[in-house]
């Protein structure tokens, strides 16, 4: 797992920084999911080199965030974001600190971290810097707020979020003064922007214990001071990959005002239209899914609507074979494989246009999805003008 790109660049730019004299570590969600043996996607690295110093080092750098001390370096690797030690001055709003100051310490740059877990160091020679008992709790697969809880988050309501998303994420418990820190602190999460709370619950949909981390939403009362009804119990056995689904399942438990509860938590039109897709199958299933319901709902829509029925029980008739197959055998894929189009409509009717058209190639290929005409161009002319003589 170290062996990977990512640990390998951030090796090479913690080498290059100890060569110019400076000290320099891997941080953060590394460190923690290699000590759990998972995959990191990041792999951070903070020094006591000022971000100028930084950027005098390497030849290409990029800067994402410079006021925060971070700068991107690019080794041939790959990139790596490189951090000075920093301490987060007086918070304000309960959200961002004022200014952070840069320190050349890294204990103080780890314990303005959030949680034990998270506040572990690395060196190149593979030892570990561990002032709070992270690797311990580790051990115990357990979330502890580095120094006192509640003052934690004061500071940063976003971090009783996160508590309960790495312990969904994780499979961890939350230890208990941290989480009664929650309970006390839960109203301030209001404070926090809708962006930051949805990128939180996007990682909390796909835990491998989401149904435990709602429990803890709920109880820990912080559900009370977010958009929407979060129906704890009914997330019993969910389980995905896939965030949107994540989005779907909880729009399908808002009821008639999904729409407003995702449009708050800043969801895109094309995620919204996803989730549309997926609740309008799930509505059709209560009546069963024809052919027409496998043409116009992709797979994966077809295959979420039905996960989501099987989950809550919906007293439906289920498809018999998979979704998949049964898409594979519809006599026409998709529209523009109708061999008749609105032009021919016209020109064999002689009549004017107008929606009559679209109507009439809706229902035309319903009858093709349905077996009851070909997609031929004489037997549409033909079923044409048994279905529409009498309206003249
Ligand atoms: P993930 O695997 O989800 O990325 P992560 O631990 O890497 O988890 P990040 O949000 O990427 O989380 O943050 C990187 C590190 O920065 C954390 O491990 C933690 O040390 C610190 N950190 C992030 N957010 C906060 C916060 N709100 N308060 C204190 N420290 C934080
Ligand atoms: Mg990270």
């Amino acid at each position: 797992m170290q062996n990977n790109k990512e640990w390998q660049a951030a090796y090479s730019v913690i080498e290059q920084l100890e060569q110019a004299g400076f000290e320099a570590v891997i941080v953060g969600g590394a460190v923690r999911d290699a000590l759990l043996d998972r995959p990191a996607h990041d792999v951070d690295v903070a020094t006591n080199a000022t971000p100028e110093e930084v950027k005098s080092i390497f030849q290409r750098t990029i800067d994402i965030g410079i006021q925060h001390g971070t700068v991107l370096v690019i080794v041939p690797t790959g990139p790596v974001e490189v951090t000075t030690y920093r301490t987060d001055g007086e918070y304000i709003d309960h959200r961002r600190p004022e200014k952070v100051q840069f320190v050349r310490s890294l204990q103080e740059d780890l314990q303005r971290r959030d949680f034990t877990m998270n506040a572990i160091a690395m060196r190149r020679d593979g030892s570990f810097v561990d002032y709070y008992g992270g690797g311990q709790d580790i051990e115990m697969r357990v979330i502890r707020a580095v120094g006192n809880a509640q003052e934690r988050f004061t500071e940063d309501a976003l971090r009783m979020l996160r508590a309960i998303r790495f312990s969904a994420q994780l499979d961890f418990t939350i230890e208990a003064t941290t989480l009664t820190a929650i309970k006390n602190k839960a109203a301030d999460i209001a404070f926090i922007a809708r962006e930051r709370i949805k990128a939180e619950l996007d990682k909390l949909w796909v835990g491998n214990a989401v149904f435990g981390g709602i429990q803890k939403l709920e109880e820990s009362g912080l559900t009370a001071n977010l958009t929407g009804d979060f129906h704890a119990e009914q997330w019993r056995g969910f389980h995905t990959q896939d965030k949107l689904l994540g989005w779907a399942y909880f729009a399908l438990l808002q009821g008639a005002n999904w729409r407003e509860v995702l449009r708050e938590y800043r969801l895109s039109n094309k995620e919204m239209a996803f989730v549309q897709s997926v609740l309008s199958a799930y509505e059709a299933l209560k009546e069963g899914w024809t052919n027409t319901h496998y043409f116009m709902y992709t797979t994966q829509e077809l295959e979420a609507a039905l996960y989501f029925a099987k989950l809550l029980q919906l007293d439906a008739q289920f498809p018999q074979q998979p979704i998949q197959e049964l898409q594979a055998k519809l006599p026409i894929k998709h529209k523009q494989e109708l061999v008749v189009n609105g032009a021919d409509l016209l020109k064999w009717s002689g009549k004017k246009g107008g929606p009559w058209v679209k109507a009439t190639l809706e229902d035309m290929l319903t009858a093709i999805l349905h077996y009851e005409l070909q997609n031929d161009r004489q037997q549409i002319r033909n079923w044409l003008e048994q279905h529409y003589s009498h309206e003249g």
